[in-house]
Formats: C-alpha cells, sequence, structure tokens
C-alpha cells in the first residue's frame, strides 16, 4: 500500500516507563521538590508585581530573576537549565490561559500554589545528541542524572522534540516523548466494516470476528477486583489500609497502559486495514439511557477506543462513520424485521427469514449497512 506525507504537522506523545536507579531516582525527586519552588515563587512574583505596579510581569523578566536566584541557591543550580526554564513557561502558559478565558467571560480560577508532591513532571526542552536528554546505548540519557533504563515498547517514527519525566501516583517513572509526525495519508480503499461493542468480547465486526480483551489485561482485571475487596475489608486509618491503598493504585495505573496499549495497536490495524469504519454514536447512545448494564460497563474502555480511532482515521484520511444505535441489536440484518431479545438472548434467531447468527456480529452488521444506507 503506498502513502502520500501530508504537509501539516501534527504533535504526539509517546509514554514508555523508565527504571532510574536509587541515586538517580532520589536526584529526580529532588529536582521535583526544586522546580515545585521555582514555580512557586515565580507565582508569588507576579502577583507581588502586578499589586506594586498594576503590570504583568513577562517570562523574559523572570528568566533574569531565575538566574539571579541561581547564583544564591545552589539547589537550583543542580536542576539542568532547560527544565528550570520551562517551568517559567509553564507558569506563563497558566496565566495566559487564565487571561484568555477571563476575557471571553468565563470565571476561571487564578493559578494556584503546588503543594509538596502536587508537582510532578520534569521537562527537557530539547532532545538529541548533545543536548537535554538524548538515546544512547537504548538507553534514555538525561543530562546531570545520566543513563536511566527506558522499555521502548513502541517505535517511534519521527524525530523526539521534547522529553518529560514524570512520577506517577504509585511511584513509578515514565518518560513522555513528545515527537512532530506528519500524517501519513494511506492510499484510497474502499473496504469498510462494522463494530459493535460485544458483551463478552471487546469488539465484534461485521465480518463476524471477534476481538476479545488480551489474557493479560483480563488478568490484570480480576487482579485489580481482587485488591478493591481486600481494600474495603481493612481497618479505617490502619497502616494495612495504607499499603493496600497503593498496591490498588499500581494495579489502576497497569490496567489502564495494558488496555491502552491493546486499543493502540487494534485501532492501528484497522485504520491500516479499511477506509470506512463505522461504529455506533455513543453520545445518542448515552442519551437513550438503556438498562443494558453489562454493555455500558464496557462503553467506559469503548469511548477511549473510539477516541483513538477517530484521530488515527483522521490523520491517515480514512473514515469514521457514527451511526444511531437506535434498536441495532433488535433488528434482523437480512430482511429487516424487528426480533426482540433481552441482554440473556446470545443468539439471532429470525422467525422472518429464517438467519440464525451471534447476536452482536448481526448488529455489527446493521451499524455497517446503516452507514451505507444513509
Ligand atoms: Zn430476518
Amino acid at each position: 500500500m503506498s502513502s502520500v506525507t501530508s504537509s501539516c504537522k501534527e504533535k504526539r506523545n509517546y509514554k514508555f516507563r523508565i527504571y532510574p536507579n536509587k541515586r538517580q531516582e532520589h536526584k529526580l525527586t529532588s529536582w521535583l521538590e526544586t522546580c515545585r519552588i521555582v514555580y512557586n515563587s515565580a507565582l508569588a512574583d507576579r502577583k507581588n508585581h502586578f499589586i506594586r505596579t498594576g503590570n504583568g510581569l513577562t517570562r523574559i523578566a523572570q528568566q533574569v530573576i531565575l538566574k539571579t536566584d541561581k547564583t544564591k541557591y545552589p539547589r537550583i543550580k543542580e536542576v539542568h537549565s532547560q527544565v528550570t526554564q520551562e517551568v517559567l513557561f509553564r507558569i506563563e502558559r497558566a496565566f495566559n490561559n487564565f487571561f484568555r478565558r477571563a476575557k471571553a467571560g468565563e470565571k476561571p480560577g487564578y493559578p494556584r500554589y503546588k503543594g509538596p508532591g502536587q508537582y510532578k513532571t520534569l521537562t527537557f526542552t530539547q532532545f538529541g545528541d548533545g543536548l537535554g536528554a538524548s538515546f544512547k546505548n537504548s538507553k534514555l540519557k538525561l543530562s546531570k542524572i545520566g543513563l536511566v533504563k527506558i522499555k521502548l515498547h513502541r517505535e517511534i517514527h519521527s524525530k523526539v522534540k521534547t522529553c518529560s519525566i514524570k512520577r506517577e501516583q504509585s511511584g513509578k517513572w515514565y518518560a513522555i516523548l513528545t515527537v512532530e509526525e506528519s500524517p501519513v495519508l494511506y492510499s484510497p480503499n474502499r473496504q469498510s466494516i462494522g463494530l459493535d461493542v460485544g458483551i463478552k468480547e471487546f469488539a465484534v465486526f461485521s465480518n463476524g470476528k471477534k476481538i476479545t480483551n488480551p489474557k493479560n489485561l483480563q488478568r490484570s482485571e480480576r487482579k485489580l477486583k481482587t485488591l478493591q475487596r481486600n481494600l474495603s475489608r481493612k481497618k479505617k486509618g490502619s497502616k494495612n489500609r495504607a499499603k493496600a491503598r497503593v498496591k490498588l493504585a499500581r494495579q489502576h495505573e497497569k490496567v489502564r497502559n495494558q488496555r491502552q496499549d491493546f486499543q493502540h495497536k487494534l485501532s492501528t490495524r484497522l485504520v491500516w486495514k479499511y477506509g470506512t469504519i463505522v461504529v455506533e454514536d455513543l453520545q445518542i447512545k448515552n442519551m437513550v439511557k438503556n438498562h443494558r448494564l453489562a454493555k455500558n460497563i464496557s462503553d467506559v474502555g469503548w469511548g477511549e477506543f473510539i477516541a483513538m480511532l477517530s484521530y488515527k482515521a483522521e490523520s491517515a484520511g480514512r473514515i469514521l462513520a457514527k451511526v444511531s444505535p437506535h434498536g441495532t441489536t433488535q433488528e434482523c440484518s437480512r430482511c429487516g424485521n424487528v426480533v426482540p431479545k433481552d441482554l440473556s438472548v446470545r443468539t439471532h434467531d429470525c422467525p422472518y427469514c429464517g438467519l440464525v447468527m451471534d447476536r452482536d456480529h448481526n448488529a455489527a452488521i446493521n451499524i455497517l449497512h446503516r452507514y451505507k444506507a444513509s
């Protein structure tokens, strides 16, 4: 399949787990705290300056202040200069957003001070050999920190622009690499497919194929439930409860990452293979407020999946079509008659034309037909 590259570029983030050693972790944690202090003091400077003069303080002026502070406080000097300077960009963004929203007549909250532990991300604004952050020997090289082990589970095809290091609630560390990609437009493809959320499966296609959640995700979700139960059994305020809470947070993160990984791979494959992908319109569906509980639960992950499909389809020049979900399960995909069935009925068995097939498969065909008929 050939592809064309369009000229407009779009930003995209890739998130990878990193494994800093004890010494590196200690340093990164200390940098986060330093950046928090820089952030808070820059915020205070802006406030005070405004009270005294009635004017705002620019980022350039704040950079001069930061330079003097560096000579006074050695801990600022320990942090890579790109990283501390980026803090000032963040402050600038926060204020710009504040003023933009105030101007638009909204009531935005004034930028706030960050409490201990609330500053979670360090950003190296330049990436590449000899710059603040780069790749070296399959590791992530961070200036003043050293070589950090990184798990590159996905390929990056474009040049990395910036690198952020994030500490999650669970204590795990991640590198978020931002790239600018030229969207690759795929060549035209007349193949189309309908997708339905399965009850037992993640999705069922109009060609009859079923996609189940991968085994590792299923296992992690089961474990999540066990941990939730464990937590509720622990005494309030006890040490064991605190421990159980950390365990649960870690598991939540694991499930989230595994689900995202699975959905990324599936959506990429679908957009590559089909010119048109048809799904039910979730917004209409939520308005209908049905009592199909099992289905509503799976909708949570489904919504995120549709969002992924949507941006991937757009940047590849493919079509993601949304159709009305009304009655897609009940209608017979061969003769169009309504065959009522509740959740427990797994098979579509049409008394009018004799069609017998899996209920979700029948629904997926209806979804595809709806698009073609429109
Ligand atoms: Zn029929």
